[in-house]
């Protein structure tokens, strides 16, 4: 499950805007190099719908109501896709904002969906799983009667506050509303557990995504890397929010690529320890005792701010919007910030860093890995075949008579260190990384390309959100709006 950090009430004006305000100002000032008539311009950066709705459920001996929300940004391309986020601070305009983001996020790394995302305005904690059960499943008949979930319109998936149990839930609930198109009824969210029509590393796609941008970067002979370095091992790591997307990034970047996470922030403060934290017994600390803090190898301290402005080489924000703002822009003292969660730095701020040399890879690249592979899953129950089927025992024949020819035309044995992943043929958790992999280095490369051929441009952000906005006005345009 997502657990996300909360620093801001989302939709909370800062003194210097929104959320949705931020994400408008980064759309604007992507405008301005896009030569699109003012019309599809307007088109393009309004939330198409908000569906607002209240329902009740009766538990604990009484009635319950509550307020969930589905916007539907884009549909130039169908079905709309994104998350549903469970949180007591949930809000319109946070969805709305969220819902622009997927649109571009999509667009960006040209899957192919129309951005929409939900929210429903609850605190999970304070609720049994059965009750839970309950209350999800009501949410989706609500969904279910104006087509805001169904594999060909719009397709949820899990977010902040929800995981794969609330996905089979939904998927379970939408099979009941009797859809004309029962076939394809799993493609009706993403997110679902392996056994419920799920795929290999899509919990992990997110936090995976983001080790895959940051490789990006540095393979970049364009850039300098980061302090002038290009290998992770030398590296230092901050991570704002372990839930599931900042605890799988520091796992990854620590456990494979060596880099030092030396300091982890949550909700109730943050440990740290110049020496490097062992991530996955913070993990499993804070499975035993609720809380990441008191975690014998680091120290721990309330202050969550300190957190976020530890000196470092990488800071990876992977909690909420709005880490941060004005108000601590000017102290963050990372190299990098690779933006895991959704619209962390608002349209202020980011001015700030950018001025005091920091470089951001923007959240539509950094954290699309999430879509990525749930669109390789809406694919896998589409087509009904799990990815690799038909081709892996024909591929590791194949190695097999590589490897003896080899071994007659050399006179030498095969490495027996290489043998084994050599002839293996590929597992669907083997097939989702590259596919991963490739995705985010599409996507890398279009930005880059962008950087290298417009001067103009000078951020990844701006880049970004160029090459999402110049698609989805192409889409429009081919169909003549
Ligand atoms: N909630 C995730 C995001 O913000 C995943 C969305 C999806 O898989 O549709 O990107």
């Amino acid at each position: 499950m997502d657990n996300a950090l909360k620093m801001k009430e989302p939709g909370a004006d800062l003194g210097e805007g929104t959320f949705l305000d931020s994400v408008e100002s980064y759309i604007d000032r992507a405008f301005a190099h896009l030569d699109l008539s003012e019309g599809l311009a307007e088109r393009i950066r309004a939330c198409n719908s908000t569906y607002t709705v209240r329902f009740g459920v009766r538990l604990r001996g009484r009635m319950y109501s509550f307020t969930g929300w589905r916007s539907v940004h884009s549909e130039h391309v169908e079905p709309a896709k994104g998350g549903i986020r469970y949180d007591a601070s949930a809000n319109a305009n946070e969805v709305e904002a969220l819902a622009a983001l997927m649109s571009l996020k999509c667009a960006l790394v040209d899957v192919p969906f129309g951005g929409s995302k939900g929210a429903l305005c609850i605190d999970p904690k304070q609720w049994e799983v059965h009750e839970l059960e309950r209350i999800t499943r009501r949410f989706t008949q609500e969904l279910a009667k104006r087509n805001l979930i169904s594999p060909g319109r719009n397709v949820p998936a899990p977010d902040m506050g929800t995981g794969e149990r609330e996905m089979a839930w939904m998927a379970d609930e939408y099979k009941r509303t009797g859809p004309a198109d029962i076939v394809n009824a799993n493609a009706c969210v993403t997110g679902k557990p392996l056994s419920r029509g799920g795929i290999a590393g899509r919990t992990e796609a997110t936090g995976r995504g983001v080790q895959y941008a940051i490789h990006c970067y540095l393979r970049d002979a364009a850039h300098e890397g980061i302090g002038g370095r290009r290998d992770l091992s030398t590296m230092t790591v901050a991570i704002q929010g372990f839930g599931n997307v900042g605890y799988h990034a520091a796992k990854f970047l620590s456990e494979e690529d060596r880099a030092k996470v030396i300091c982890i922030v949550e909700r109730d403060g943050c440990i740290f320890n110049p020496g490097g934290i062992n991530v996955e017994a913070v993990h499993q600390h804070r499975l035993r005792t609720g809380s990441i803090l008191s975690f014998d190898g680091a120290e721990s301290s309330p202050d969550k701010k300190r957190g976020l402005e530890v000196e470092c080489d990488i800071l990876i924000p992977a909690a909420m919007e709005n880490a941060i703002t004005l108000e601590n822009a000017d102290r963050i003292r990372a190299k990098l910030v690779a933006e895991a969660a959704n619209g962390p730095i608002s349209f202020q701020a980011e001015k700030v860093l950018l001025k005091n040399g920091v470089i951001i890879l923007p959240d539509l690249f950094v954290n699309a890995g999430g879509v990525i592979v749930s669109y390789f899953e809406w694919v896998k129950n589409l087509t009904d075949i799990p990815f690799g089927l038909m081709e892996r025992r024909r591929r590791e024949r194949r190695n097999a008579q590589i490897t003896s020819a080899l071994e007659s035309m050399t006179g030498k044995e095969f490495p027996e260190d290489m043998r084994e992943e050599f002839l293996e043929g590929g597992q669907e958790i083997d097939l989702v990384r590259s596919g991963l992999d490739d995705v985010m280095r599409g996507a890398y490369h279009r930005m880059a390309s962008v950087l290298s051929e417009l001067p103009e441009i000078r951020d990844f952000r701006t880049a970004a959100y160029y090459i999402a906005l110049k698609g989805i006005g192409d889409a429009y345009k081919a169909i003549g709006i």
